[in-house]
């Protein structure tokens, strides 16, 4: 029998004021159902927050290390579960093991981080203009923060959002993917058994038309922080607009690794195999796009093809899998709609491209490993994210053109530049336009410290990670206190003509 989920509202678990439900499979056995959850509407939302206001008054007043003594408690109940957390979470989104623990584990690390922001939070002192007189910034809890949250990285990007909202001051409403719920509600259990106090927390399952909707245009929400795509992205922010909500947007992706003839092949090889095919492509950073120098070209390709057709796709549960499935059957469409793209606009098919036939894998939604060389740089499947286990081939001939085409997108995330030349490097540091650029490494592998986001249309300039996301959830207040005993006018008694 499947497990029957609830949502959690102001402490209680509780089923949809509706009583409808959705169900939740395993992408790499559909025939498995992982549970039923709630299928809520507005009025479930509204319930919720109205409980996240009433909780926000005495939760802004928990002293900020106290907050932090809960986050250190959170991060050492998941290191408890690590394993049943990730083993749970590829039986409900289909990335491989080793991978859903890397996912659990930036969550310990953001715990561990936001435990440790409890005693930092740090404000500025100022000396003031006028004599006698004491001025300071310091930061304030906002309200509640609405956190909507996608599939790819079930447990990761929820702790990126709620553990710096919370030890902010801030209380949420959390709608994740309906494709990853059990992983989402495993989060707010442990937060509870932690000791974040009934209301402070509370999780609305359901769609993003309903649930979504009615988190973003709701008045009493103070602030969303959105991840998922830049379609949805654009929606959120216009529909923000009406109640000027501070919004954080993390969205799309398509990034490229570029190879310099200088670079040591085998460690490009390797970054592109784990950039494009990890997470079975379904990354924001993944490496959709290859940019090979014309004169190391056509030796890549020769061995980047050979390792691409021996990846072993499967169940991620089992030991040595490389690639698990796609999410759902319409994102395997997707997948199979721009290979046929890709194919008219002329790319040449040089691995996979096809919807596996072994008999083990046909259950789930699995799509070969697929890789285009001959791929310019106005084709589709160079200029659009496809989320799925797809790389493109492009070609340049000088570093130049290289960062002109890598650049040649609208989305701004990740990026990789392979040399071995340190001016090559710098010069590509300087000249792309991403959020993030690795050198000699791939396009994935994000550090929970670390600021992370995109420019362009993959955000809106906020940053999630390290230090950088407490400006989000923080409002800055400042403060002058006059303790000259007579009234001081700022820019006019001290300067007299
Ligand atoms: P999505 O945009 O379809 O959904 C994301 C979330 O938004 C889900 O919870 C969904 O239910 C909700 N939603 C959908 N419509 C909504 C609406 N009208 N109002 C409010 N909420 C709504 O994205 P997805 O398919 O879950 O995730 C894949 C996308 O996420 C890709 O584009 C990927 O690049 C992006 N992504 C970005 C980052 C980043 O940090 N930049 C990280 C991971 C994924």
């Amino acid at each position: 029998m499947a497990r029957k989920f609830q949502n959690f509202i102001n402490g209680k678990w509780v089923d949809a004021k509706s009583g409808k439900t959705f169900e939740n499979r395993n992408p790499a056995h559909w025939d498995e159902v992982i549970g039923t959850f709630p299928k809520s509407g507005a009025e479930d939302v509204e319930e919720a927050v109205r409980c996240a206001r009433k909780a926000f008054e005495t939760w802004r007043l928990v002293p900020a290390p106290k907050r932090g003594d809960i986050m250190r408690a959170v991060g050492d109940l998941m290191v408890a579960r690590k394993e049943d957390l990730a083993q749970m979470m590829t039986r409900e989104m289909g990335k491989v093991l080793t991978e859903t623990r890397g996912d659990v584990q930036e969550g310990i690390d953001t715990a561990y981080y936001a435990s440790s922001e409890g005693r930092r939070l740090f404000g500025h002192t100022v000396p003031s203009e006028l004599p006698n007189k004491f001025n300071m910034a310091m930061r304030v809890p906002i309200g509640v923060a609405g956190i909507i949250t996608p599939w790819n990285f079930p447990m990761a990007i929820p702790t990126w959002k709620i553990f710096p909202a919370l030890l902010c001051g801030n209380t949420v409403v959390f709608k994740p993917a309906s494709d990853t719920p059990a992983t989402a509600t495993a989060l707010v259990e442990i937060l509870t058994a932690a000791g974040v106090p009934p209301g402070v927390v509370n999780i609305v399952h359901g769609g993003g038309g309903e649930v979504g909707n009615a988190i973003v245009g709701h008045p009493d929400v103070d602030l969303v922080s959105f991840t998922g795509s830049t379609l949805v992205g654009k929606k959120i922010l216009e529909m923000a607009a009406a109640t000027l909500k501070r919004v954080s947007l993390e969205l799309g992706g398509k990034n490229a690794q570029m190879v310099m003839p200088d670079a040591n092949m085998e460690l490009a090889l390797e970054g592109v195999l784990w950039g494009a095919f990890g997470t079975t492509g379904q990354r924001c950073t993944a490496t959709s796009r290859l940019l090979l120098h014309e004169k190391i070209h056509d030796t890549l390709v020769e061995m980047l093809v050979r390792r691409v057709n021996s990846l072993r796709l499967g169940d991620g549960l089992k030991e040595g899998v490389d690639v698990g499935p796609c999410v759902n059957e319409s994102q395997q469409q997707t997948v199979q709609s721009y290979v046929e793209i890709g194919i008219k606009e002329g790319a040449t098919l040089v691995a996979g491209g096809a919807v596996p036939r072994e008999p083990d894998l046909a259950h789930g939604w699995f799509y070969r490993p697929t890789v285009f060389t001959d791929v310019l740089p106005h084709h589709r499947i160079a200029k659009e994210e496809i989320f799925g286990p797809v790389l493109s081939v492009l070609k340049f001939r000088t570093l130049d053109e290289g960062i002109r085409i890598m650049n040649d997108t609208i989305y701004g995330l990740s990026s990789s530049v392979y040399t071995t030349n340190i001016n090559d490097a710098y010069t590509a540091i300087r000249d792309i336009k991403a959020g993030i650029t690795y050198i000699n490494a791939p396009t994935i592998g994000a550090e929970a410290h670390m600021p992370f986001g995109g420019v362009k249309q993959t955000g809106n300039g906020h940053r999630e990670g390290g230090w950088a996301v407490y400006d989000f959830f923080s409002e800055w207040k400042t403060v002058y206190v006059d303790y000259s005993g007579g009234l001081q006018r700022a820019q006019i008694d001290n300067y007299e003509s």
